[in-house]
């Protein structure tokens, strides 16, 4: 094998995904996947050239820093034969901030940037620093050869009209408050993957990019380009979604705090972690158990259809955006890939777009891509979320 492969990392505070990919074939050799559950660590390789598959379990939860060790330990004993290939790493980082609006070579300056990005993604960006840290030290060789590939990158060609909010503009030009979006990088891939599906060029292409997740972003994309994104300065605004309230009426905040005599610390944890779907069910943030018990119990039917409500109106409202040609809506993510129910839902309320499930269509299907419409309906395409992808072919791009 003489290839140029790509190392990619995606890092999250709750799981580590990782990939070796030959980023001109879009092949990916391995998949792998540390997770944190409770108190065991588990890590998972997949080796698709050899279809073996790799699993171990450890009776404890290391720092963050030991973990990404663990990943470069396993990668050069067991997988030495891709590992030496590889020429480039390819990081996903949340949060590139007002500077960073293309993927960059990661160097001082751009470390520097990343980091005073992280007041706008604290649950991200020190993950992704640790992450790039270990990188840079145990592959010495490829010092000068890592790529920082940013979420927030997409949506830099959304215009001031809708990245401004309307608090005084000293706001935006001193502390760059303004809307970052996220979630930039699937919302490219399902957009190329929507090109070949309608065999139309990405900058003819008018589509509503659904990305329906543990955390959710809807994003209106006209001409192949990010033209407005539900989140904002940070990924707490827009849809419902499983543990964050999504938009809020800001007044809930002084209520809570000056009424209610909540500390700041107190409310942002409400409305990070104890609310959406989880805060109106009061049973779980788990989409899947929603679902199982959307007949039996009353909360778990309202938060369901709270959140399918949100995703319809932001579908309707950015079809205004679309100046008069909406080629499709795709659905991505854990909930949009997998959950016909959620779907259904969704698109009833979107007659009126000319949008129409067909049932026959909108089933399980382990298809990367499928679509789910009737004859008379504008496109919906459902497509797996492939960020590492994304991530591989940018970082070589950005090498060359
Ligand atoms: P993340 O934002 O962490 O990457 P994912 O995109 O993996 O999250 O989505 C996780 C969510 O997808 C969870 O809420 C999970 O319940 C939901 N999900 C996964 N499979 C299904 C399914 N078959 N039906 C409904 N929801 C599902």
């Amino acid at each position: 094998m003489k290839k140029k492969l790509i190392l990619v990392l995606n890092c999250g505070s709750s799981s580590i995904k990782f990939s070796i990919i030959d980023p001109v074939k879009c092949i990916a050799y391995i998949d792998g996947i540390v997770e944190l559950i409770q108190s065991t660590t588990s890590l998972m390789v997949y080796d698709h050239i050899t279809d073996k598959k790799l699993l171990n379990k450890f009776n404890e939860v290391g720092s963050y820093k030991k973990l990404i060790i663990l990943i470069f330990d396993i990668l050069s004993s067991k997988y030495k034969n891709y590992l030496d290939f590889v020429i480039g790493i390819g990081h996903r980082v949340v949060h590139g901030g007002q500077y960073l609006k293309k993927p960059m070579i990661i160097n001082d300056d751009v470390l520097l940037k990343v980091q005073e990005s992280s007041i706008f993604a604290p649950l991200h960006n020190p993950f992704h620093l640790i992450a790039i840290t270990v990188s840079l030290q145990k592959m010495l060789k490829l010092k000068n050869n890592n790529v920082a590939v940013f979420d927030t990158a997409f949506h830099h060609t959304i215009p001031k009209e809708s990245f401004l909010y309307a608090i005084p503009y000293r706001f935006y030009k001193n502390h760059s408050i303004r809307r970052y979006g996220a979630h930039g990088i699937n919302h490219l891939y399902v957009t190329q993957q929507c090109s070949l599906l309608l065999k139309k060029p990405i900058n003819q292409l008018n589509i509503i990019s659904c990305h329906l997740g543990s955390g959710s972003s809807i994003t209106a994309i006209v001409n192949g380009k990010s033209v407005d994104t539900s989140m904002g300065l940070t990924p707490l605004e827009g849809l419902v979604m499983g543990t964050r309230c999504g938009d809020i009426d800001p007044y809930i905040i002084f209520y809570m705090i000056q009424q209610l005599k909540m500390s700041v610390t107190d409310v942002q944890k409400l409305l990070t972690k104890e609310s959406g779907v989880l805060g109106i069910s009061s049973i779980t943030s788990d989409f899947r158990e929603l679902e199982n018990r959307y007949y039996v119990d009353k909360r778990a039917k309202l938060s369901i259809n709270m959140f399918c409500r949100r995703v319809s109106k932001y579908i309707s409202g950015y079809s205004s955006l679309m100046c008069g040609k909406l080629d499709a809506i795709i659905f991505t993510g854990g909930i949009g890939e997998n959950s016909s129910f959620i779907r259904k839902k969704i698109v009833k309320k979107l007659s009126l777009l000319n949008f129409f499930i067909d049932i026959k269509k909108n089933i399980k299907n382990n298809k990367t891509n499928f679509f789910i419409n009737t004859i008379d309906s504008r496109s919906i395409f459902v497509i797996r979320a492939n960020e590492n992808q994304v991530i591989a072919q940018e970082t070589y791009s950005c090498l060359q």
